[in-house]
């Protein structure tokens, strides 16, 4: 059975000691979790080592990473390698977010080798979809997004896919406070699910966690977290306030229950 989970993604926010204070405040506040729930941070490669040490004593929540290198290692300045990640502690790595795709031109086929390289290095992937405004407009999402998700997936054979997650995330939608309705939500998490059950079986397709992403805050949680193919939500901004995200867990948490 599929786990509701919630992951945070810190995006280039916070400092150290402000990133060490959130996950204290986290610590102190987090609801009581069952065995279907799951909580994921992910915060700046800087912090990686910090968090995870804060993250010891939390046993239902695991450490993540924004991004790893689509190449196994070499010259390549500045970038990180999913073995480092690894080494580091990192249990899932969210790849393919709209905001590298957009900024960092990276392209479906950079993205399939990224999610490569995050799984043979023994982690799982949260892998990231979703369509600009102008496909929304023109009504074409359906398609834009099952493309992005064969590109990115369907090279993984079934037992590769146990380590997926997608995030399905309208690029309309992140950090501009409009987020898709729970209608919308629903209807393309639905629509991905088809899609996987169509290239892996209907196994693959219901053990595949389909999160929301696209400023999902405690106010609309619950209604998106009910719907019953939105399997819980990556969250940016209101990640970063202890009082937010902490009510977020709560509305997964309650949505596992009812
Ligand atoms: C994101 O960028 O993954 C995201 C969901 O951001 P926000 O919650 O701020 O819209």
């Amino acid at each position: 059975m599929r786990k509701k989970i919630v992951a945070a993604n810190w995006k280039m926010n916070l400092t150290l000691i402000e990133g060490a204070e959130l996950v204290n405040d986290l610590f102190k506040g987090m609801p009581q979790l069952n065995e279907n729930n799951l909580v994921v941070i992910a915060p700046p490669y800087t912090h990686l080592t910090q968090t995870s040490a804060q993250l010891a004593g939390m046993a239902d929540v695991h450490l993540g990473a924004q991004n790893c290198h689509s190449e196994t290692a070499g010259a390549y300045t500045g970038e990180i390698s999913a073995a480092m990640l690894k080494s580091a502690e990192v249990e899932y790595v969210i790849v393919g977010h709209s905001e590298r795709r957009e900024y960092f031109k990276e392209d479906d086929a950079t993205v399939a080798k990224k999610v490569n390289q995050a799984l043979v290095n023994g982690m799982k992937v949260i892998f990231c979809c979703g369509e600009p405004l102008e496909v929304r407009d023109a009504g074409t999402q359906n398609a834009y997004v099952e493309s992005q998700v064969r590109a990115g997936l369907f090279h993984l054979g079934d037992r590769q896919m146990n380590d997926i997650t997608i995030a399905y995330e309208p690029i309309w939608a992140i950090g501009t406070g409009r987020t898709a309705t729970s209608q919308q939500a629903q209807d393309m998490h639905a629509h991905i699910r088809q899609v996987l059950a169509a290239n892996y079986g209907a196994e693959v397709a219901n053990d595949t966690a389909i999160l929301y992403g696209g400023s999902c805050k405690p106010s609309n949680a619950a209604e998106l977290f009910a719907c019953p193919d939105v399997d819980g939500g990556l969250i940016g901004g209101a990640a970063l306030k202890a009082s937010e995200f902490l009510g977020i867990i709560t509305a997964m948490a309650a949505a596992v229950e009812a």
